[in-house]
């Protein structure tokens, strides 16, 4: 099945009902709406010169525009280039010419960073970039403006664009998606159809997801859990997608579930967290949720407890998998029990395979932490441009080595114990962060904590622990050592403690713990 088709069937089927609300822009479209915008940037792209196989960037917060330009490009067999919005001039000339873009889509602005000025300043450098559209009502030297390339609705040459998507091949690529950055440089997989829309159908299936679902995405489009596990789910079973606004903000997310009576919540660990902890948190009815999935970086079991418990998800699910695998592999379904549902990150997902090995590749026993290697439909086609990197994370045989951790018990339920590149070696001793941040977690006065390796002289590594305390809360690195004292081994306590206000983080909500151990590096030195 290709992209195009997939939506085809969906328009097809319930073209009335609600498709796309966005809060912060106040649009409100059902899927035959949605369809014709669609077809109307699509036909505009066509008539531009676009063909498939070329490479069209999109550089924006979550904006009708960004959904528009992710079917309308693949409509026409076009390659989407996430580009990501938190990227400054250096990244996005990367970005841009690392997949060879022939056109970008590019909002004006987010946050103060002047998103037009900075491609003013790249594009003269990139030879195949001849087209740069922008968003929004201004005019720009040598830019398009979207709402200009748009076809009028009665002049979309519709049996122009059935023939182009008719053509399409779902083994042919349609996305190249950069990964979130949080371990160093970001990498491009290049994704076909076949893997993103089974994967979405997957996804779809294990939330028993409907046309009568409305889902709130406060997740990032440019990512693959806002473009795959929250639209393209959506797509594979009509149900309406609810955007509360450009970014992020636990309030706005919080009204659009209560306004908008949404049955899915979806959103990284630490988006839950900043909604429960909203002041006005009891002021919304989130009565009608149901399900939803929390994924993307470990998943504290308190907080899936709280989301059980005080945001009425008791079919919540916690997804795992990574943008090269299209992207979830693991996945709980809504029949399994709920303490696996809180505990795990699930059994592999249908026509899946997985195994844990060690640093050799050899099977481990049942239950022993091991790398986590997938294989199946889901496995991207390689890291774009970058066959060296490709040859080293997609071994023999197909199996794409995740750089995780996980242990998989005798029933098949995966726990993610870390990355590889977390785990920290102290006096010969193998610690796991995971286990040592879920027990702090259980601090009354902690927030959030993240805990990594800093290099010491005596035993090599040594723990560290950054904690956000809870709002108007005091605390000691004394007193959380005295916490630890008796409950957790003696080497797995934390003997460096930083309280912080705040811990870097990609903008999908991830927590770069390579900026944490490069401050301390510096701080202990
Ligand atoms: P980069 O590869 O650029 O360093 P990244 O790995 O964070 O960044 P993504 O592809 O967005 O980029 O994220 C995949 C990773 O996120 C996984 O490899 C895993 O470490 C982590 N992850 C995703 N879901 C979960 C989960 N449910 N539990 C634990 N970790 C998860
Ligand atoms: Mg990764």
């Amino acid at each position: 099945l290709t992209l195009p088709a997939l939506l085809a069937a969906t328009v097809a089927r319930w073209p009335q009902r609600d498709a796309v609300v966005l809060r912060e822009q106040g649009l409100r479209w059902s899927w035959a709406q949605f369809a014709l915008e669609i077809d109307r940037l699509a036909d505009g792209l066509r008539r531009l010169g676009l063909v498939a196989g070329d490479r069209v960037g999109i550089w924006s917060p979550n904006r009708a525009e960004w959904l528009v330009t992710q079917f309308a490009t693949a409509r026409l067999g076009l390659i989407l280039v996430n580009i990501n919005p938190a990227y400054r001039l250096a990244e996005l000339e990367y970005a841009l010419r690392l997949a060879g873009c022939r056109a970008v889509i590019a909002a004006e602005r987010l946050r103060g960073a002047d998103y037009l000025a900075m491609l003013a300043e790249v594009a003269p450098r990139l030879p195949a970039l001849q087209c740069v559209i922008r968003l929004g009502e201004g005019e720009t030297p040598g830019m398009r403006r979207y709402a200009d390339v748009l076809v009028p609705a009665d002049e979309v040459d519709r049996a122009a664009l059935d023939a182009i998507s008719a053509g399409l091949g779902c083994h042919d690529p349609i996305n190249i998606q950069f990964t979130s950055g949080t371990t160093g440089h970001p990498k491009g997989a290049t994704l076909t159809h076949h893997n993103i829309v089974n994967n979405a159908i997957a996804v779809a299936a294990a939330m028993r997801f409907s046309e009568a679902d409305r889902l709130c995405i406060p997740v990032p489009l440019y990512h693959c859990f806002g473009m795959v596990l929250a639209v393209l789910a959506c797509v594979a079973s009509g149900a309406a997608m609810v955007f509360p606004g450009e970014v992020f903000d636990a309030g706005a997310t919080l009204a659009a579930v209560s306004d908008e009576r949404c049955t899915a919540l979806h959103g990284v660990p630490t988006m839950f967290i900043a909604e429960l902890d909203h002041p006005e948190f009891e002021r919304f009815d989130l009565s009608r949720l149901r399900t939803g999935i929390m994924a993307g970086s470990p998943c504290p079991i308190e907080t899936m407890r709280k989301v059980v418990a005080r945001m009425n998800l008791r079919e919540i699910t916690i997804a795992y998998g990574m943008t090269e695998t299209s992207p979830v592999s693991f996945q709980s379904s809504f029949d399994d029990p709920l303490e696996r549902r809180v505990t795990t990150v699930g059994r592999v997902q249908p026509h899946v395979e997985a195994r844990v090995v060690d640093a050799d590749g050899r099977t481990v026993p049942v239950g022993t932490p091991g790398e986590l290697w997938t294989r199946g439909y889901l496995v991207m086609q390689g890291y774009w441009g970058d066959e060296a990197k490709t040859r080293e994370a997609i071994v023999e045989g197909g199996w794409m080595r995740t750089g995780d951790l996980a242990t998989i018990d005798a029933e098949g339920y995966c726990n993610i114990v870390g990355r590889v590149k977390d785990m920290l070696i102290r006096g010969g001793e193998n610690i796991y962060p995971r286990e040592i941040e879920e027990f702090l977690f259980r601090h009354p006065k902690v927030q959030s904590v993240q805990v990594f390796g800093v290099p010491d002289p005596k035993y090599g590594e040594e723990v560290c622990a950054w904690i956000m305390l809870r709002p108007g809360e005091t605390a000691t690195a004394e007193e959380i050592q005295a916490f630890c004292r008796d409950q957790i081994a003696h080497y797995k306590i934390p003997r460096h403690i930083r309280f912080v206000t705040e811990m870097p983080m990609t903008i999908t909500g991830k927590v770069q713990k390579f900026m944490m151990r490069r401050a301390m590096a510096e701080e202990l030195a």
